[in-house]
């Protein structure tokens, strides 16, 4: 693995007290940073690559916690409604996808995470064998770092609706689904193959919500997790309607009953977690779980704002994530921080509560790498792990530099990145990918997502739309 010096670069450490150190150089070695130095020359001549810094500053890569790769080529095609509807929408959208989409899905939205500074991301990618190894391919193949949970559940979809079931109609009752061990098994033989403990590729239990979900699949996925030592990730408590339904389906409220199957744990990280009471928030935050923020997502389906400040005061870990393309509209983090360090404050009164943009940095960059279960992320400092960011000083955003912290989080530099590096290896070079060609996957997207368009349009528009205004009146 080669050795690469970075010289006369201004460093964003990201810590609080000290985040800008003026003027120095970093190395990495081994996939890792090597050394972080100030007003110190280093010979370039033992080094595989240089790269000059002059007039560029490099961060920590920023880490997106929460993302649907299957969205990429159908965003625009769902409407503006609430989650019970969207989710018709959504899965027929996605059973439109062949392998060989979801592997040109997952280099198209890699390429724009990596060209908007994300280097990480959770993919929650609900797909069969074949395409979740495609999808794993196309990871290895652009460079970015993933964690894939495939998003698994053994409930027929009318059976998760936040209303009795028999005032569900018929024609919503006859969906087959898979049963729990074969789902276990699903998630299991993908861990097999691609999980590295210290690699790019790892693979984490994905139940993907308890309403939707047997007790016996989310116990299982929670024990595996443990056996295997990886994360559990969910959605959970996204509407109003789920936590009222909480109650009359377990008796109890959801986190408790997650608690009780043994899923809350620091391995588990919570999507969404937008209508939990304040005994299930002392719960999570007993448990030492972390919540994953989508403020994107939860604007669009007019879910609520999550209690982020809330959070914060108890002392729970939120990582933040942009959510599917299809709810989220971009994959940019600098949009999701943008976001989440202005509607929280907006409905606040108590400035003295207020989220700042350090908190909001914390949330990505310290609090992402948990719910990855990676501690070696996020900061710039000899050991950790060498994903970082190259932006350019003399972009409008960052020019005149004078609050970096402020101007990351506020100002939206996506256009100043202009190189990106991955466990110590170049993925982006002056704004252009190394690995793939981004032609190729221009061209991809445009094609497949015109077919996966018209199908939806030729043979699937109508009968959801009319089951989405039946929704619409019963939930
Ligand atoms: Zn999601």
């Amino acid at each position: 693995m080669s050795k690469i010096l970075i010289r006369n670069i201004s460093i964003f450490t990201g810590d609080k007290e000290n985040p800008l150190l003026l003027e120095g150089c970093v190395t990495i070695e081994q996939g890792k940073i090597a050394s972080v130095t100030t007003g110190v020359y280093i010979e370039p001549d033992n080094f595989d690559m240089v790269i000059d810094g002059q007039n560029k500053l490099i961060m920590p890569g920023l880490i997106n916690a929460h993302y649907h790769s299957y969205a990429n080529f159908v965003k625009g095609l769902n409407p503006t409604v609430a989650l019970e509807q969207w989710m018709l929408y959504t899965m027929a959208l996605g059973g439109l996808l062949t392998p060989e989409d979801v592997y040109w899905n997952v280099l198209s939205g890699a390429m724009e995470m990596l060209k908007t500074g994300t280097t990480s991301c959770m993919d929650h990618l609900a797909q069969g064998p074949e395409a979740l190894d495609a999808a794993m391919q196309a990871y290895r193949d652009i460079g970015i770092r993933v964690t894939m949970a495939p998003m698994i559940s053994d409930k027929p979809y009318y059976a998760t609706l936040p209303v009795r079931e028999e005032l569900v109609p018929a024609e919503f009752k006859n969906q087959e689904v898979p049963s729990a061990n074969d789902l276990l098994e699903l998630t299991t033989s993908l861990y097999k193959k691609w999980h590295t403990k210290e690699g790019r590729l790892q693979v984490a239990f994905g139940p993907s919500g308890p309403q939707r979900c047997s007790d016996q699949l989310l116990r299982e996925c929670a024990r595996q997790a443990m056996l295997l030592d990886t994360g559990f990730h969910t959605h959970v408590l996204e509407t109003r309607a789920q936590a009222r339904t909480a109650e009359s389906l377990y008796g109890k409220p959801m986190i408790f009953h997650l608690d009780q199957l043994g899923c809350i744990s620091e391995r588990t990280s919570l999507v969404h977690s937008i209508w939990l009471s304040e005994d299930e928030i002392d719960l999570v935050a007993s448990r030492g779980a972390t919540v994953v923020h989508s403020p994107a997502s939860n604007s669009i389906l007019g879910s609520g704002i999550a209690p982020v400040t809330k959070y914060r005061e108890k002392g729970v870990p939120v990582a933040l994530g942009t959510d599917g393309a299809n709810v989220s509209g971009s994959l940019s983090m600098f949009g999701s921080m943008k976001l989440a360090g202005l509607i929280h404050n907006a409905l606040n009164e108590q400035p003295d509560t207020w989220i700042q943009p350090h908190n909001v940095w914390e949330m990505v960059t310290h609090h992402g790498p948990k719910v990855l279960l990676q501690n070696d992320l996020g900061t710039i400092a000899p050991g950790q792990k060498a994903d970082l960011v190259l932006l350019n000083l003399e972009n409008c955003s960052l020019n005149p530099l004078n609050n970096v912290m402020w101007q990351l989080i506020y100002s939206e530099p996506v256009s100043a990145v202009e190189t990106v590096i991955v466990q110590g290896k170049p993925v982006l070079l002056n704004g252009r990918l190394l690995n793939n060609s981004e032609q190729k996957i221009m061209d991809e997207t445009t094609k497949r997502g015109q077919r996966i368009r018209d199908a939806f349009f030729r043979t699937h528009k109508d009968q959801v739309e009319r089951q989405s205004a039946i929704l619409q009146k019963l939930c």
